[in-house]
């Protein structure tokens, strides 16, 4: 299939990749292709699609608020999809206002824009932004900032605000020396902490882009320690980790930290419709109620609270509520296949969390570049598996219906396609 003449794919190199596969269906865990294959999807299309893909109560909830209000201006108007979904995320998150944007990079730089405004409102000269080394936050230029400098900012680096990096000590099965490097990350923090700081941005427990890189809980409880010692903000970008994604409904819960932001996007519409939302705390609320007009939030999105997505969003949480054990217990169903695939010699730095599985491929660079990935992509597609290799990081996010069988196919695929490689 050639290049389309009128289309430009996120990015995708077109002097170097191959041409994008047509689609024209998608039901639970499986793509259709136009020429009649048909691919586990082992990444959930970047992640998103939480239950399945094509979920039939989410289309009929989307399908039911269609036919009754498919879009309002949400400045001078609210509505019940809106209130009911702010109401149960509150109650689930412990953060009691819902701000609402599009994608998960608008949801971040919400976030960002309300921790600097916040302290700026009170007449606070916290400027720092604290951030973290092999952070991806989205991109636009705010989330870029905050992100760590990598082939996707390159080209816009001196566009770019400076923040303090601190290390991000990730670790994996048979790790011997995280304590030292915990330590040294949090040396790093106090530093970074000394100059008078406007909040802390992390992935919780796992950071997606740069390459499935998990931190264990108790470094997140000691960051957050700080956080609270300084009087700072602590920002969850939980844009990948959120609902279920980490085994529990959000990845900080499961870390045991309360941020007083929280970034949503991805899995909030079960993957169905793109919706971002800023979670902030009453207090980070307060701080912007003042009969000085320059003290509001000036941020608005014309598709805030999109009715589509808040009935998608809705009955997503529904099957959540209904169905725990699909996201509680699956880190189970990975390890026996990690297990196994350690007999490769090629197969390095494995580990696991709740449904995000990974490990890398021993082939020298650790470059988003490194084209082992592409490769082991290929083999794999050619056994009906899409994955999406970052660089030489392999890993799976499936959606959460995928069944036994198919998840053996995926390994299985995975397994032969780096004996082919080695
Ligand atoms: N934050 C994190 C942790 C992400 O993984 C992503 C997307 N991969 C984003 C933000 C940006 O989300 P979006 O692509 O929807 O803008």
């Amino acid at each position: 299939m050639p290049w389309h003449p009128h289309l430009w794919h996120p990015t995708t190199q077109v002097a170097l990749h191959p041409e994008p596969l047509r689609v024209s269906g998608a039901d639970g865990c499986v793509l259709q292709l136009d020429d009649g294959r048909s691919l586990i999807d082992a990444i959930s299309s970047w992640w998103v699609t939480l239950h399945g893909h094509s979920e039939p109560s989410i289309a009929a909830a989307v399908g039911l608020q269609a036919q009754v209000m498919e879009q309002v201006i949400f400045a001078n108007f609210s509505h019940e999809p809106a209130e009911q979904l702010a109401t149960r995320l509150a109650a689930l998150s412990g953060l009691d206002r819902l701000f609402f944007s599009d994608n998960g990079s608008t949801a971040v730089e919400v976030a960002l824009k309300m921790a600097w405004q916040w302290w700026r409102n009170q007449g606070s000269d916290r400027r720092r932004l604290v951030a973290f080394e092999g952070a991806y936050h989205g991109d636009t230029f705010g989330a870029m900032a905050v992100g760590d400098r990598s082939v996707f900012t390159e080209a816009y680096d001196e566009l770019l605000f400076d923040v303090a990096r601190i290390s991000w000590p990730h670790t994996h099965w048979g790790d011997s020396d995280i304590e030292t490097r915990e330590t040294q990350a949090l040396n790093e923090l106090d530093d970074a902490l000394a100059v008078p700081t406007a909040g802390v941005i992390l992935e919780p427990l796992i950071q997606g882009a740069s390459g499935m890189r998990m931190v264990r809980p108790e470094f997140l409880r000691a960051v957050e320690a700080r956080v609270r010692d300084r009087g700072t903000l602590l920002i969850a970008d939980e844009v990948m980790t959120g609902f279920g994604r980490t085994g529990s409904l959000f990845a900080s819960q499961r870390a045991g930290i309360q941020p007083d932001l929280m970034a949503l996007s991805k899995g909030l519409t079960g993957g169905f419709l793109p919706m971002g939302g800023t979670l902030a705390s009453e207090r980070i609320f307060a701080g912007f109620i003042s009969e000085e007009p320059l003290k509001t939030f000036f941020h608005g999105h014309s598709f805030t609270a999109n009715p589509l997505g808040c009935a998608a969003a809705l009955a997503s949480l529904d099957l959540l509520e209904q169905h725990p054990e699909r996201f509680l217990h699956f880190e189970g169903r990975h390890r026996p296949h990690l297990e196994a695939l350690t007999a490769h010699s090629m197969v390095k730095q494995v580990r696991c969390l709740g449904t995000m599985a990974a490990f890398e491929l021993d082939c020298g660079s650790t470059n988003y570049l490194n084209p082992v990935g592409r490769q082991l992509q290929r083999l794999c597609l050619e056994d009906g598996v899409y994955i999406r290799p970052l660089g030489n990081v392999v890993y799976l996010l499936p959606p959460l219906c995928i069944s036994d069988k198919q998840l053996q196919n995926c390994y299985s695929a995975i397994g032969d396609g780096i004996t082919k490689l080695s």
